[in-house]
């Protein structure tokens, strides 16, 4: 690996651009480098976020002395020479702009050695001015000092946040990549105090564990599929863990964390239905395809890729987390991870692709794998889980070919009743029955305008009410599907529990109606302490199991819990 400057004409074929915004795009650009010299461990030492000092330094191959004169000017890389080289990147960085832009803007110093020689050298640069390297002593590996960012372009500087801020976009920066590269040990400090500490972890849930702690990387689901020749591979939080935006969710594409609208939005709809609006899943989905099926020159900060067949990788990730959530064993506290490992490699970041005869079930002939799992899921559950009884009048003990599960029967009966009146609500068609005598409901004046004022919306839910004035209605219709279970003493409550929905003030019409459509559900679902004959039971797991994610409510409440077949002959020691 030696450093060249790139001729003109392939210069220009590289999409450059402003690289170098704050402290937290030179450690980027910085920790990129050291990746990309093979590096096992990789320190970042930050001053007042950044803009007083960035320090990063590694043990990778480290620079010669000829390396280190170059290494600094712009487009000078070891990492392409040619145009083809652009179509087969394997590295993070190939356009040799980085150690160039981040001198120019302020006081430099790089100090490396190559490995195998027995000398190191330091190179000086200010403001652009580069100096000559000269002897200086240092284990093999590289450690680069940029002080006083902008301290040539004060405009530039004032639009720098404060300290904390610049530290926060920084530390975000360290983690993501850390959780690209699981296989390579970090450390971050700022103001001379250990931010974090992660060594060296063999698998990607050990470095989750390391950035966001042990009870969320026990909440993590493993995601695992190949189809055609992407690969995919990480972790998605089960649903009772979630974020209230998307910042904890990352892709990265051969290592190369990046964003992508689409795989959002794969991701976001692979859990819509388990998650409310608004909640978010934690993720760590590490996707892996050969080099050439992907443009990495299309960003100037390389912050996204294009696919060369963006519908294959889509598919290979949605197919993943379609799999790891319809999981029987997503539900479990007990899940796991070390059930299903998901080991990572060396350090080296393009991996060999698994041929896709490691795909399970039939998902490589089908494009719509979401209907494929869920049918396969279906076809299974319904000829072979048998319920065995009621525990306590509160859980249903089922027998499922590898292990027992054990049902939350008011959430499985309501989730049941959600997702029915749902199809009947999306179908335009809420079946109703008539109440012979209407129900009388008595409500403060305050939420009887709220009642009113909904009217429209409940009597497309089926529930129709006619108002007696002075806070009382009367409801004549009731959804047929409902009417059965609630009771008639609990309308009052139920009313009560509708108005506060309403006034929490649902803006978007189908979250109301979802609101709404999970109160009533909630209201008519059997009660935990029910009795039920082992008919009902049988019905009710297998009305559940047609569903999407039989798995969790719509709130993130697991209705499943499982205890794997494996688990309990371990237990009893027969294995
Ligand atoms: P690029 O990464 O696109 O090649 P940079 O300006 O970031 O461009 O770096 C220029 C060159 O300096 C790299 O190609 C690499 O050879 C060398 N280099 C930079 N940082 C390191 C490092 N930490 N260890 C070894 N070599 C490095
Ligand atoms: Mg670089």
């Amino acid at each position: 690996m030696t450093i060249q400057r790139l001729d003109e004409r392939l210069a220009r074929k590289i999409a450059a651009g402003e690289v170098i915004e704050r402290p937290a795009s030179v450690v980027k650009e910085l920790l990129e480098n050291a990746l990309d010299a093979g590096s096992e461990r990789i320190e970042v030492e930050l001053v007042d976020g950044g803009i007083r000092a960035i320090v990063v330094r590694d043990d990778g191959v480290g620079m010669t002395e000829d390396d280190l004169r170059l290494c600094a000017e712009r487009h000078a890389t070891s990492k392409i020479a040619e145009e083809a080289d652009l179509d087969t990147i394997h590295t993070l960085g190939f356009r040799g702009e980085a150690l160039a832009s981040i001198a120019a803007v302020s006081r430099l110093r790089i100090v490396a050695r190559a490995r195998g020689e027995t000398d190191g050298y330091a190179l000086r640069a200010e403001a652009g001015r580069i100096e000559e390297p000269l002897p200086a002593g240092r284990a093999p590996g590289t450690t680069v000092e940029v002080e006083d960012l902008f301290f040539n372009l004060p405009a530039r500087a004032r639009f720098l946040g404060s300290p904390r801020t610049e530290f926060t976009r920084a530390s975000r920066v360290v983690q993501r990549l850390a959780l690209a590269s699981p296989a390579v040990g970090w450390s971050l400090r700022h103001r001379e105090r250990s931010v974090f500490e992660a060594p060296k972890a063999t698998d990607l849930v050990d470095r989750i564990a390391q950035i966001y702690g042990a009870e969320i990387a026990r909440a993590m689901v493993p995601l695992e599929g190949v189809h055609r020749d992407v690969c995919v591979r990480g972790f998605v939080s089960r649903p009772d863990v979630k974020r209230g935006n998307r910042r904890d969710q990352l892709f990265c594409v051969n290592g190369r964390p990046i964003a992508d609208r689409a795989l959002s939005y794969v991701l976001a709809s692979a859990t819509h239905g388990i998650l409310r609006p608004g909640s978010h899943p934690i993720a760590v989905i590490l996707v892996e395809l050969p080099p050439e099926r992907v443009d990495v020159n299309v960003h100037p900060r390389k912050e996204e890729v294009r696919f060369r067949d963006p519908r294959a990788v889509r598919d290979a990730v949605a197919a993943s987390l379609q799999a790891a959530l319809a999981s029987r064993y997503v539900a479990s506290g007990a899940v796991s991870w070390d059930r299903r490992p998901s080991k990572l490699g060396g350090a080296d970041r393009v991996r060999e692709t698994p041929s896709s005869s490691a795909l399970p079930l039939d998902l490589r002939q089908t494009t719509d794998v979401r209907r494929a799992v869920r049918d396969a899921e279906k076809v299974r559950v319904l000829s072979d889980r048998r319920v065995v009884g009621q525990l306590h009048h509160t859980y249903l003990l089922v027998e499922a070919p590898d292990g027992l599960e054990i049902v939350d029967q008011h959430i499985a009966h309501e989730r049941s009743l959600f997702e029915r009146l749902k199809a009947q609500l999306s179908a335009g068609d809420v079946a109703r029955q008539q109440f012979l005598l209407p129900v009388r409901i008595e409500l403060p004046l305050e939420s009887a305008a709220i009642l009113q004022s909904a009217g429209d919306e409940l009597a497309g839910l089926g529930v129709v009410l006619d108002e007696f004035g002075g806070g009382t209605f009367l409801l004549r219709e009731y959804p047929t599907l409902l009417a059965e279970s609630q009771s008639r003493l609990g309308f009052q409550e139920l009313f009560e529990g509708i108005v506060e929905v309403l006034s929490q003030g649902a803006k978007l019409q189908d979250l109301l109606a979802d609101r709404l459509l999970s109160e009533l559900a909630c209201r008519a679902a059997i009660r935990a302490g029910e009795r039920l004959s082992l008919e009902e039971q049988q019905h009710l797991v297998e009305h559940l199991m047609t569903l999407d994610n039989p798995y969790f409510c719509p709130h993130g409440r697991p209705i499943v819990s499982a205890i794997a077949r494996d688990d309990l002959d371990r237990r009893f020691k027969r294995t």
